[in-house]
């Protein structure tokens, strides 16, 4: 590919989906990746040994309800019908996520039916008083002390690296109690994991004449020695493209522990939450149990698991989470006021928004800013 007429920063779903786009209307696109490899925070790595498919930044569900974007992602891989269930260890025991019926049963030791729920979470949340000042009454308001304490308490002061009690009210909404057996952690139909790895989506995404990608290479490096006037759809840290001149955006990070186990199956599904105080750690994840299909993988005698550690992010740690405070959303509309005053700029995906977004709404906002571009 020769001229090139738009540069996208950044090959992780946001910067794949607009790079395609593009492409398809004719565009030639240059994709500069930082990293080794395409794929930002979705890119897995195959173990040798046992074929299985290791997710490095954490265990990755594809699930949504939007037509174009499950239409979209289905162009370039088949996945593979995975419905994920999370589990919750506490005090010793096993539960079922989300809260709902299954679980509320178990925990007290009863056998509500669907239409008693509501009214006796009403009344477990009804021993609350007052406005709540913080998250905890808020939580606490929801669904009542005992739930509270043995699911969200410890689980959100690991997550958080704080007491919930210090953390706003504002940052629970609602805590949803669903009134059924449905296990199904997300509450979206269209669910799976590529029966190809994920990391073939990226390959196909990126695989267009128009499309050139170069790894290992930062574009805000890369911009300082090369001189071109291009559109850019910028997918990094907005805080880093402004050289941090507001101070940087607060993360929360996490740290990933990996270890083979000798053992075909170690824990008996993808996804553990431990939400107590016994354990530093906030999940179990166990990778094979993502592809069913697998029967090779599935049936090695070797699985691997990783315990998710969540950690205070300094500057140089992988950005996670972003921390949502009345500071943050400040010094954000500085840099995107920053971002405003340059034209020919598009920033998106979750490190350029300073957003939590899931796969699907990331495919979803790059598809609709690379077509705003081409005018449709
Ligand atoms: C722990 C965790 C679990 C998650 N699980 C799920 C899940 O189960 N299901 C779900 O739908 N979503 C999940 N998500 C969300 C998902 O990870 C994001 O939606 C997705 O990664 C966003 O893609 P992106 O392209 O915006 O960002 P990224 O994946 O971060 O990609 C950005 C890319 O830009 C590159 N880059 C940055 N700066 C530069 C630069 N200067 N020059 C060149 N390249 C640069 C980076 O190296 C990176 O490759 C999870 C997120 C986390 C944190």
């Amino acid at each position: 590919m020769q001229e090139i007429d738009i540069i996208v920063v950044g090959a992780g779903i946001w910067g794949c989906t607009v790079a395609r786009t593009l492409a398809e209307k004719g565009r030639k696109v240059l994709v500069l990746e930082r990293r080794a490899a395409p794929g930002g925070n979705v890119r897995c790595e195959t173990d040798a040994e046992s074929g299985i498919e290791v997710h490095t930044y954490g265990s990755h569900i594809f699930h949504t309800h939007l037509d174009d974007v499950w239409e979209f992602v289905n162009r370039f891989v088949t996945f593979n019908g995975y419905q994920h269930k999370v589990l919750a260890r506490y005090n010793g025991k096993t539960y079922f996520l989300p809260l709902g019926l299954t679980l509320v049963n178990q925990f007290y030791g009863l056998d509500l039916k669907p239409s008693e729920l509501p009214a006796f979470i009403a009344k477990e949340a009804g021993t609350a008083h007052g406005e709540p000042s913080n998250f905890e009454e808020q939580a606490i308001s929801f669904i009542g002390r005992p739930l509270y304490e043995a699911f969200i308490r410890e689980y959100t002061r690991k997550q958080w690296g704080m007491d919930p009690k210090n953390l706003p009210a504002s940052i629970i909404k609602r805590l949803p109690v669903r009134a059924s057996y449905d296990l199904n952690y997300y509450p979206d139909y269209r669910q799976g994991i590529p029966l190809t790895g994920y990391n073939s989506l990226f390959e196909r995404l990126l695989d267009h004449p128009n499309i050139a990608l170069e790894c290992n290479v930062d574009w805000l490096e890369w911009r300082r020695t090369t001189n071109h006037e291009l559109p850019v759809f910028y997918s990094g840290p907005i805080d880093a493209l402004f050289g941090y001149k507001y101070g940087p955006l607060p993360w929360r990070s996490l740290r990933f522990e990996t270890e083979r186990i000798d053992v075909a199956d170690w824990q008996g599904t993808s996804v553990v939450n431990y939400t107590g105080a016994d354990v530093p750690f906030t999940r179990i994840h166990e990778f094979k149990h993502y592809h069913p299909e697998q029967k090779d993988v599935m049936a090695h005698p070797s699985t691997i698991i990783c315990r998710e550690y969540p950690k205070t992010w300094t500057p140089g740690d992988e950005p996670y989470y972003p921390v949502d405070t009345p500071a943050s959303r400040e010094k954000l509309a500085l840099y995107q006021a920053e971002a405003a005053k340059c034209p020919n700029l598009v920033v998106g995906g979750r490190l350029g928004e300073y957003k939590y977004y899931d796969m699907d709404q990331s495919v979803g906002r790059a598809l609709a800013v690379a077509l705003q571009f081409c005018g449709r």
